[in-house]
């Protein structure tokens, strides 16, 4: 988890390159349908292209279609969901009816005048259409305002690891690799 811009997408490509899991990312899905004009991508797209979340019910619908599609064994890295208490509240029965459970919650800290200077030059080199000024303001006041309480959500469980989010990828990366192998562990937020 992370505000947009903190590098979630970059990190759990790293992940799952490295560990061998499986990112499972709704906003790609979303762009994915978007592009290909199906009926959820242009449900989507109204959405997205506002900096609004996608409903909940839309979103764990396509997360629980796409949980069936795999074994138990496989393990999961979501980025980018659950991004509201109602999508953690129905990951939690989802996961159970399939006799799963969130092993560890990674929440990327970075302050927000990087996060804006990060999102101006995404902006410019993958020309994604929720990258504009306007759009990107929305989409940080909402992720304050919905995501952040899922963090709440999972710091009642124990299950939150923060890391420090600044810098360079492969610093990052690093960060996180650290943080996973230690329980206990506290990279050092920035925020
Ligand atoms: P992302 O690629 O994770 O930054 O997501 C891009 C956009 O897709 C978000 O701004 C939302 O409009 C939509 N989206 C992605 N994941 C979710 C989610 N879990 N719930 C609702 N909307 C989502």
């Amino acid at each position: 988890m992370g505000p947009p811009g903190s590098g979630k997408g970059t990190q759990a490509q790293l992940l799952v390159d490295r560990a061998g899991w499986l990112q499972l990312s709704t906003g790609e899905i979303f762009r994915k349908h978007g592009k290909e004009g199906t009926k959820l991508g242009r449900l989507a797209r109204s959405y997205m292209d506002r900096g609004q979340y996608v409903p909940d019910e839309v979103t764990v619908d396509m997360v629980r279609e796409r949980l069936r599609e795999l074994t138990r064994e496989t393990r999961i890295l979501f980025d980018g969901f659950p991004r509201t208490v109602a999508q953690a509240e129905a990951l939690d029965k989802l996961l159970a009816e399939f006799d799963r459970h969130v092993g560890a919650v990674l929440v990327l800290d970075v302050p927000r005048e990087e996060l804006a200077k990060r999102l101006r030059r995404r902006g410019e080199l993958e020309s994604r259409a929720d990258d504009t000024p306007e759009v990107i303001a929305t989409r940080y006041d909402v992720y304050i305002q919905q995501t952040a309480p899922v963090v709440e959500h999972y710091e009642r469980n124990g299950l939150v690891k923060r890391i420090d989010g600044r810098g360079a990828v492969e610093d990052v990366a690093a960060r996180m690799a650290a943080a996973l192998a230690d329980p206990t562990s506290d990279s050092g937020a920035a925020a």
